[in-house]
């Protein structure tokens, strides 16, 4: 039977590489809580993303919810209906009323001059999402959270090892929150972290992430469990090693996939990093209007050929029940938003993809 391609596959690293440091916590029994895995992954990730502190996570979306709640989030928070349904419900989690804006046609972000018009009042934030790792306009959106004086917390889960011309795209807003789950860039099976700007931050957040804990006696905030084991850790410490070549091997991918679709009319490859440094972790291309055949219908052909890409971000957050009920996420309000979600296809991108299935794809996209 022919194989099935799917939109990623997990990168793993050798199994027999990951032995020695399952040895190590079967000798020293220390299996969480902050143990010698979990404080050497911070400091390389701290070093690696060019980042000066670091709190690890069980998950992405725990790292949401924390972050909110280590500003004292409440209220409205302005947010982008294009990105994955955890941005929201992390709001929701909090008790706050998310605010959907609509979204640049060119990097699919927030679009930042639609804040201003959505602040009120209630508002105490802006969560923007650097989606598909393409960063926002960090400084329009700084700008106007300083006017308002809102904090920026940025859904950064897309965005591991992305750089601007100073430096990570990490260090912007006030706090950021990245997710190592298997479908990312870079994975720990289930993992995420918040960076934070300084270590009286970093304190807080870890205090939240224990239940609350200061020490053995003393619990200062309702906090959550939310921390990363050592086993997930570990595994964190080994995939580092590997993460550079699993880039170059994306950035191939992406360059190739532009080379082959790049006559095809009616289809416009997103996110052209150019000379930047990016991770490559989504491949979103545009079906647009004057393509023969719809996003749908082109869905549907390469599934049907055992390919199998992804609506990526379809259906819109706002339209899910839970949210289609406020004001703001009235498709009126998101005119770009509701017109790309109906045109972007996300194709396969993942180190190992191999070139003669990027040529089928694009064979299949091109003979229409
Ligand atoms: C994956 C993802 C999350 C959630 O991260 P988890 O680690 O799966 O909890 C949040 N936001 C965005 C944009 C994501 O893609």
């Amino acid at each position: 039977m022919k194989k099935e391609i799917f939109v990623t596959q997990p990168f793993l690293p050798p199994l027999e590489e990951f032995f020695p440091y399952l040895e190590k916590i079967w000798a020293n029994k220390i299996l969480t809580n902050g143990g010698p895995f979990h404080q050497q992954f911070e400091q390389s990730l701290c070093e690696y993303l060019g980042v000066d502190h670091l709190s690890l996570f069980t998950n992405g979306t725990i790292a949401l919810v924390t972050a909110l709640q280590s500003l004292r989030i409440t209220g409205e928070v302005i947010t982008t209906p294009y990105s994955f349904v955890a941005t929201s419900h992390s709001l929701l989690w909090n008790g706050i009323k998310p605010v959907f804006i609509d979204i640049d046609p060119n990097t699919l972000n927030l679009d930042p001059l639609k804040i201003e018009a959505a602040i009120t009042p209630q508002t105490t934030a802006i969560m923007p999402v650097h989606c598909y790792g393409h960063p926002c306009n960090v400084e329009a959106i700084q700008k106007i959270a300083d006017n308002y004086n809102l904090k920026v917390i940025y859904d950064a889960a897309h965005a591991f090892g992305v750089q601007d011309a100073q430096g990570s795209i990490l260090r912007y807003g006030d706090l950021s929150v990245l997710s190592f789950h298997a479908t990312k860039v870079f994975n720990t099976f289930e993992g995420g972290a918040i960076i934070c700007p300084d270590a009286k931050t970093k304190v807080r957040i870890d205090q939240l992430k224990n239940f609350g804990y200061i020490d053995e006696v003393n619990v200062v905030a309702p906090g959550i469990n939310g921390k990363m084991s050592e086993f997930n850790a570990a595994l964190g410490l080994l995939q580092l090693k590997y993460i550079d070549q699993a880039t170059a091997h994306r950035k191939e991918i992406d360059a190739a996939y532009r080379e082959r679709l790049k006559g095809v009319s009616g289809i416009c490859c997103l996110n052209d990093a150019g000379e930047k440094i990016a991770n490559y972790s989504y491949f979103p291309i545009l079906v647009k209007s004057d393509y023969p055949i719809s996003r749908d219908d082109l869905y549907q052909k390469l599934k049907d050929n055992g390919i199998h890409p992804r609506r990526y971000f379809y259906p819109l957050i706002s339209n899910f029940p839970m949210y289609r009920g406020l004001f703001s996420a009235h498709r009126e309000n998101l005119p770009v938003a509701t017109v790309l979600a109906q045109q972007v296809l996300c194709l396969p991108i993942y180190p190992g993809l191999d070139t003669s299935v990027i040529d089928e794809i694009a064979n299949l996209i091109s003979a229409q």
